[in-house]
């Protein structure tokens, strides 16, 4: 049959180099990327535009949490976006109610705030702390050394990381960083003018390090006895990565007083939307009214079509039991992880996490890494590359795993596999 529209012209396919050229004609290059250009994904598998296939044990950087092209994401997005994308929050509607009631009953009596990222989930909770001592003219939020708030003026000077401040003084006031976990630091940096305390529940860019009991309880203490709010940064350690919604609810389990403990606030994104951007932060109840009308909005914050996918994505978790998933395949990979660090200590220091949030920090001068200028963990990175697994380096000696919840038991094994035959070659 003759063809009345022209069909378009085929897609060439492009190679790696010609999309790095798009790029470097065309993006700021504010990023540090890897010499890869991906085309398209399938659960656990992402495919590169040279037809390459790779585990992703990344997933986006925590985001993709039920895996690539998840077909139920997929009907969620078209469904909803057949009936309604967005109206602004001048008006209500009802999958944002809904995805605010799923959160407060899994956190605690409370309220929710949807935006669009991690930092400005940071960003409401720093209002908030400002709100809640500007009566009492306090406004300082302490915070911990190698912490990670996100790149706004605001989440810069929350992090404790001098490299994410270079070159962007003067850093916005108010914001002090204590060595992590060490409760009798935190407590001697609070001052008059002290609000809040902001923290994650296990470290993530900063090398994977979970907050110890003692630490998130001893926090709590010390806000109730000075009135301050407790905050903590769930946008990478949430969402059920560790085995339960919130990181701290994991680490308290079975902790005398753990059951009853609740922070103040608890910003959210990545994970929230499986790739759909989406980020909130919960409240307290006690202090959940405090941002009254007109104090603060965001245009995009909880459109019907994000909700949808946040209530798709906490449907499919729990009925698929993934917070289970990821505390077993988590535990598994930990377990067979400290095998290989005991198997290979020349290359591998420690294996340590929680759930599917693990960091493989490797030795000190690894003498086949000696050769290069990049830091161990980018080589590391690169020669699973090569292997075909995707992994996520923190700082300049630790590898991520942050694979999708559903990740299966031989995609672990497949994972394992490949890791130990790098490692075995950097002997
Ligand atoms: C990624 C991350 C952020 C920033 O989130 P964005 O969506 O990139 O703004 C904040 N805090 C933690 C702990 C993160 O891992």
């Amino acid at each position: 049959m003759k063809e009345i529209v022209p069909s378009p012209p085929s897609i060439v396919r492009n190679d790696t180099a010609a999309v790095r050229d798009l790029f470097q004609k065309n993006v700021i290059p504010s990023y540090g990327r890897f010499e890869l250009a991906f085309s398209h994904g399938a659960g656990s598998y992402l495919w590169d535009v040279t037809g390459k296939r790779y585990l992703d044990l990344g997933s986006g950087i925590a985001v993709c949490s039920l895996g690539h092209a998840n077909p139920e994401i997929t009907e969620a997005l078209i469904q909803q976006s057949r009936k309604l994308v967005h109206v602004s929050n001048l008006y209500y509607t009802e999958p944002q109610g809904r995805l605010a009631q799923a959160l407060v009953n899994l956190i605690g009596p409370g309220k929710c705030f949807f935006c669009n990222s991690g930092a400005e989930a940071n960003e409401g909770l720093f209002k908030l702390a400002r709100k809640f001592g500007h009566e009492e003219g306090r406004f300082e939020i302490i915070t911990a050394q190698n912490s990670f708030h996100g790149r706004t003026l605001a989440g810069i000077a929350a992090t404790g990381q001098e490299k994410v401040k270079k070159g962007f003084e003067p850093m916005v006031n108010g914001f002090r960083h204590v060595p992590y976990n060490d409760l009798e630091a935190m407590r001697e940096a609070i001052s008059p003018a002290t609000a809040a305390i902001l923290i994650e529940g296990v470290q993530g860019e900063g090398g994977i390090t979970p907050a110890t009991p003692e630490y998130l309880l001893g926090l709590r203490q010390l806000c109730d006895e000075k009135n301050l709010l407790l905050l903590m940064d769930g946008v990478q350690c949430g969402h059920f990565r560790t085995g339960r919604f919130q990181s701290f609810q994991r680490i308290l389990e079975g902790v005398d007083g753990g059951a009853a403990m609740l922070p103040d606030g608890i910003s959210m994104a990545k994970s929230l939307g499986g790739g759909f951007p989406i980020g909130a932060f919960w409240v307290r109840k006690p202090y959940a009214d405090l941002l009254g009308p007109g104090t603060h909005a965001t245009t995009f914050g909880g459109t019907p079509l994000g909700c949808a996918v946040g209530l798709k994505v906490l449907e499919v978790i729990h009925r698929d039991r993934l917070s289970e998933n990821a505390r077993v395949v988590g535990d598994y990979i930990r377990t067979e992880l400290v095998r290989m660090v005991e198997h290979y200590p020349s290359v591998l220091r420690s294996a340590r996490g929680i759930g599917l949030m693990i960091g493989l920090e490797l030795a000190p001068n690894i003498p086949a890494l000696a050769n290069e200028e990049k830091p161990q963990s980018i080589q590391l990175v690169n020669r699973l590359h090569d292997a075909g697994v995707l992994t996520i380096p923190a700082g300049a000696q630790v590898a991520r795993l942050l694979p999708p919840l559903n990740l299966r038991r031989s995609e672990a094994d497949e994972g394992l596999k490949i890791l130990e035959s790098v490692v075995k070659a950097l002997i």
